[in-house]
């Protein structure tokens, strides 16, 4: 999990919003959202002050007679997310943050669309406001749905505006035939709440299933190599090569999947060994 820049800093939401509603035929309906505008510039001021850390705070304006929160999420649909809306401009350059094309929340699957992290049905004078979208996969947009908690402890990590140190956080545990469980281990300096939230972003978004999966796939494809390694070499080189494994994986991302399973199979190296040993030896 990477910081993101925060995207769009030079467009103001609020033209984002005109922009996009001015595309509609019906002037009527236009005028009566452009009422909106001014409350789209105070909540987005206000959730950029208050994320992530006083959420709490956050309190959407009353919308103006004759406007209803769907108006304003279907301006993100039909206008912003739309392939030939006048917002998709900026939908694609928040999109394409995203490094590789993956998922900057999961680190596994590739971006196919905008999460808000806020969600637009309970919070619609942010649906076009570029702070509150986060390049995501679909699997993750769908994991979270509408689920986010307004309790700052509880809420999922910010990728524009939460500062997680580049220390190993993310640990795992190996069983006996070799199986991975992902939990959370921050070092005891850092703050209790950063703790609790990093393990509310990893159920959020149903991350423990997927990353035990990914390191399962990746010891059965593995095993073969790891066996010919012991049975030309030693034990000593297999540990020097899970070694290399780590420093690489941690150097790309010192919390992904790989760099913690790595992590944790040169830890509990002995289990390893035991397994690869009761291989070889029932072969
Ligand atoms: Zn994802």
């Amino acid at each position: 999990m990477k910081k993101l820049t925060k995207p769009l800093s030079d467009t103001k939401p609020e033209n984002i919003f005109e922009e996009c509603v001015t595309s509609y035929r019906d002037k009527e309906k236009v005028n009566t959202l452009l009422k909106c505008k001014d409350m789209i510039r105070c909540d987005s001021i206000l959730y950029d002050e208050v994320v992530p850390s006083k959420l709490d705070k956050f309190k959407q304006s009353s919308l103006p007679g004759g406007v209803v929160d769907k108006n304003l999420s279907d301006v993100y649909t039909t206008k912003f997310a739309a392939e030939n809306g006048p917002g998709r401009k900026y939908y694609n350059a928040i999109k394409e943050l995203a490094e590789r094309n993956i998922c900057p929340i999961c680190g596994i699957r590739m971006v196919k669309t905008l999460d808000h992290y806020l969600p637009k049905s309970k919070f619609p004078t942010l649906s076009v406001t570029p702070s509150n979208l986060i390049p995501s996969c679909r699997d993750c947009n769908m994991d979270k749905r509408d689920d986010t908690s307004y309790d700052p402890e509880n809420t999922p990590i910010h990728l524009y505006f939460d500062d997680i140190p580049n220390e190993p956080w993310l640990q795992v545990t190996v069983g006996d035939n070799l199986e991975i469980l992902y939990y959370i281990s921050c070092p005891d300096t850092w703050d209790s709440g950063l703790r609790k939230r990093l393990e509310k972003h990893l159920d959020f978004y149903d991350l423990h299933e997927l990353y035990s999966s990914h390191a399962s796939s990746e010891i059965a494809n593995s095993i073969h190599m790891w066996t010919k390694t012991v049975m030309q070499s030693n034990m000593e080189i297999l540990k020097l090569a899970l070694i290399e494994e780590c420093e690489s994986a941690e150097y790309n991302d010192m919390n992904s999947w790989k760099a913690a399973l790595y992590r944790g199979l040169v830890s509990n190296f002995d289990k390893v060994k035991v397994y690869l040993f009761n291989l070889c030896i029932n072969k």
